[in-house]
């Protein structure tokens, strides 16, 4: 079967990442090893999908610069779709610092550069490689404004709208809330967005009835190591994360909503892609790093059947 179309609209960022033995305390110098690698949540999400065999398109704003040539090739090399990329003059491309302890804790600096100034008009622009029967991914690091008119657009040209509110902020009007097909909010967003703090699966089933109100049609909290809970308007249940030995959780979320807008692609029905979208962020979770920790298609059918054969037993 011919997988429906798919385009994420989102950030790119280049991650410097410094690992250190511990976090500094301010004024202290610390040594640590540097790791230049590619990020943004749009990003990770998109190379999510095409790790999966999808050949999806993404609208992001990089600068005219040595980064934004080396996160361009990065995607391409990827097997994402970059003709929708916009590469600006005079912009820099976005960039995070994140600096990693022994332990696991790290802190993170954003200078979102050229991700911030996608306007309603360069989205629109973008929005010419939507298809008839395009499965459109969106979360919030580009602005407001942008986003507004992406959800506007829905209506006139009829796609389904995976919404990831990450970095959650403020100001989306009621009408692009009721554009929304899936939201996929995490912990610590779903407790921005509704004042629900979502400790277990029973707050979560609170928390979804708080986001649907909002407007979505459905709505998938992800729990990190306790998995995800889905409600709609006439279901819902819980999917337990899969129990894997954790080296580093980074991308976690957007391995989840990239494999799940993939198998929507994929035409599975929404349970199963869940399933297999939890199945891609457990083994997300077991390889370090952002874009290079998202598995193959392959990969992750391997991991079910072995979980197949370890439920049997
Ligand atoms: P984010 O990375 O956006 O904070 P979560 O931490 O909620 O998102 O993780 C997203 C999904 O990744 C979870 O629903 C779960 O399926 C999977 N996941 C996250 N952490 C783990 C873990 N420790 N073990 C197994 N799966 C995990």
């Amino acid at each position: 079967m011919i997988p429906r179309p798919l385009m994420f609209f989102g950030t790119t960022n280049l991650d410097l990442c410094f690992n250190v033995d511990r976090l500094p305390t301010p004024g202290e110098t610390l040594l640590g090893t540097l790791v230049r690698n590619p990020g943004g949540k749009g990003a990770n999400q998109a190379v999510a999908a095409a790790r999966l065999g999808l050949r999806p398109y993404f609208y992001t704003r990089l600068g005219d610069d040595e980064a934004g040539r080396a996160l361009l090739r990065s995607l391409q090399e990827a097997g994402v779709r970059t003709d929708a990329v916009e590469v600006c003059p005079g912009e820099l491309s976005g960039s995070a610092m994140v600096m990693v302890g022994d332990d696991g804790a790290n802190m993170i600096v954003i200078d979102p550069g050229a991700n911030l100034k996608a306007t309603p008009a360069t989205v629109e622009k973008a929005a010419a490689f939507i298809e008839p029967g395009t499965i459109v991914v969106a979360e919030m690091g580009i602005p407001i404004a942008a986003l507004e008119r992406l959800c506007a657009l829905k209506a006139d040209r009829g796609f389904e709208l995976i919404f990831n509110p990450a970095p959650v902020r403020t100001g989306l009007s009621t009408e692009a809330w009721r554009s929304v097909d899936y939201i996929t909010p995490n912990q610590t967003e779903t407790f921005e967005l509704t004042g629900v703090e979502v400790v277990g699966f029973e707050s979560a089933a609170e928390a979804a009835l708080k986001l649907l109100e909002f407007g979505p049609k459905a709505a998938l909290i992800t729990l990190g190591a306790q998995g995800t809970y889905y409600r709609d308007g006439s279901r819902s249940f819980a999917m337990p994360a899969f129990p894997v030995k954790v080296l580093d959780t980074t991308a976690a979320g957007d391995a989840f909503n990239g494999g799940f807008a993939a198998f929507l692609a994929q035409g599975l029905p929404v349970r199963d892609a869940i399933r297999k979208a939890t199945a891609v962020a457990a083994l997300c979770v077991t390889r370090r790093g952002a874009q290079e920790s998202m598995p193959t298609a392959r990969t992750v059918d391997e991991f079910l059947n072995q979980q197949t054969v370890l439920e049997l037993e």
